[in-house]
């Protein structure tokens, strides 16, 4: 049952309460600042906090700091309220799911053995059950197999719901993330009151709801090197639904190292790709990309976008791959890559190498015998968290606080926006230029820059994006192009950083 002992209950209950009386505590504090202290301490006094170093930084806070701090404490308080529901809706409700796992010793899938359908499960899968190509004796092997899906987002949802739909008599769920807003448009098994509660119980919500017959492991760990073996050997195939290099090649030698197929999906934009690796003695993921590629060629859907219908159609096809290697119909996406390309409506499949005798992993005589640190080997990280670059020196950067003086102070300057032009409708500071990173090295963008800090009389730009990425590859840029004594600099983190500390009305995208 979800959280169902009563002292988390309890305690949730005592969080909730606690995180309202901050909300209206900074609330009224918003309105009348002089009474902010005696409400702080009345709420010390009948809440017992003993953090007076708290109390001591509140003091000096401004409004803005306020108006933040609200902001945060009203996100906390929301999805405090979603578990509690989600927790009372899960005492209603028969067909509960686990606890997430999150000690891996304490896991086990119990073997099921279908010798016949049931009624009930003749009357549920009938549709597919008078397909001649998988009949009674392929449905039973769904009953029977277990599925691991790593990455309960974009990819993972669809093939999840499926899946389930079909009859897999169980699927593992792992994500290490919780539910945010921003995952909805294409996350399509989570909801509105899920916000703040785990991917991975989510989605098992949602499964479960559909079809109360499929076992749910639900994991709320991150896929490392250390857990991965402990999970993927106990289940018969693993769909690869996330979207970091990192996490592609620790699936890979895991999979390879536990014998398991990996049907790898991915999307970006408006395309998507597809293909199986390790499968009847087709290529692994190394054996087609031996060497990761540079981190800073590497996009996400954080940072490029996607329509969120193509992951969907990627992962309901993966899916359906992993029920053809289940039931053995058909022909599979083994040594063959599916590309789809949403924009033009267009379907290739292109085909792959065969698997590689000199492979590091699944070749004749392997390197690779157990899994290693991948993060380091790609150079990144194996979440989409905290995906900052480090190019700039110290002194090239500044912060969002030092730029706020400098426009105070009204400093000659260009604020260069390297964001897309579509990124500036959504959010854009006064008095921005616009040159897209891609195009900063055009030489009539380089030519219109030189003549603006000539016609200002200034030497100073500050090249601004949304996260501080980019603009720290513009800055590179330029002092490449512009060869001259001029103070080029980044502010750090970007909009998003401006917004957090700064300005609170610019929408964090
Ligand atoms: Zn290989």
């Amino acid at each position: 049952m979800f959280l169902q002992n009563s002292y988390e209950n309890r305690s949730l209950i005592q969080n909730i309460l606690r995180s309202t009386i901050w909300v209206e505590i900074i609330k009224k504090e918003c309105y009348i600042a002089s009474k902010f202290q005696e409400f702080f301490k009345l709420y010390l006094k009948v809440y017992s906090m003993s953090s007076n170093k708290y109390l001591s930084q509140m003091e000096n806070w401004s409004k803005e700091d306020l108006i933040r701090e609200l902001q945060k404490r009203e996100e906390e308080n929301i999805a405090l309220k979603n578990q509690l529901q989600m927790m009372k809706n899960s005492e209603n409700d028969n067909n509960t799911i686990p606890s997430s796992v999150k000690e891996l010793n304490s896991f086990a899938i119990l073997p099921k053995v279908c010798s016949e359908l049931s009624k009930e499960e003749v009357a549920r899968y009938s549709r597919q059950l008078i397909l001649p190509e998988l009949g009674p004796s392929g449905q039973k092997k769904l009953v029977a197999a277990s599925v691991l899906i790593v990455g309960c987002g974009g990819l993972g949802c669809p093939s999840a719901i499926y899946l389930a739909a079909a009859g897999v008599g169980c699927l593992g769920l792992i994500d290490y993330d919780t539910v945010e807003k921003s995952n909805l448009h294409r996350q399509i098994l989570h909801t509105e009151k899920r916000i703040g509660i785990s991917k991975a119980s989510s989605v098992g919500m949602s499964v479960k709801a559909l079809n109360s017959n499929v076992d749910i492991i639900p994991f709320d760990v991150s896929l490392t090197s250390e857990t991965a073996l402990q999970i993927i050997p106990k289940f018969d195939l693993v769909l690869d639904c996330t979207d970091n290099v990192a996490t592609r090649y620790l699936l890979n030698d895991a999979c390879v190292i536990a014998n398991k197929p990996l049907v790898s999906g991915s999307a970006l934009r408006y395309e998507g790709q597809l293909t199986i690796y390790h499968l009847g003695g087709g290529p692994c993921f190394r054996c087609i990309h031996p060497k990761p590629p540079p981190p800073e060629t590497v996009t996400n859907c954080s940072d490029g976008g996607v329509l969120g219908v193509v992951p969907g159609v990627i992962g309901c096809l993966q899916a359906l791959e992993a029920i053809k290697v289940i039931t053995g119909m058909g022909s599979t996406l083994s040594e063959r890559l599916l590309l789809f390309d949403g924009l033009q409506g267009m379907f290739r499949t292109v085909k792959l190498r065969s698997r590689k005798n000199t492979c590091e992993v699944c070749g004749d005589e392997p390197s690779i015998t157990q899994l290693i640190d991948y993060e380091q080997f790609c150079g990144a990280k194996a979440t989409d968290k905290d995906k900052g670059l480090r190019v700039l020196q110290k002194h090239q950067r500044i912060s969002v606080m030092e730029y706020k003086e400098i426009v105070d102070r009204k400093t000659t300057h260009i604020l260069l926006d390297v964001r897309l032009p579509v990124e500036l409708e959504i959010c854009s500071l006064p008095n921005a230029v616009n040159i897209p990173l891609k195009d900063i090295k055009k030489l009539e963008n380089i030519t219109t820059i030189r003549e603006m800090l000539s016609s200002l009389q200034t030497q100073k730009i500050y090249c601004l994006c949304r996260r501080g990425n980019d603009s720290q590859l513009a800055v590179s840029a330029l002092q490449e192009e512009l060869q001259g004594d001029y103070d080029i600099r980044d502010i750090v983190g970007g909009l998003t950083e401006w917004s957090h500390k700064i300005d609170s009305t610019i929408p964090i995208y």
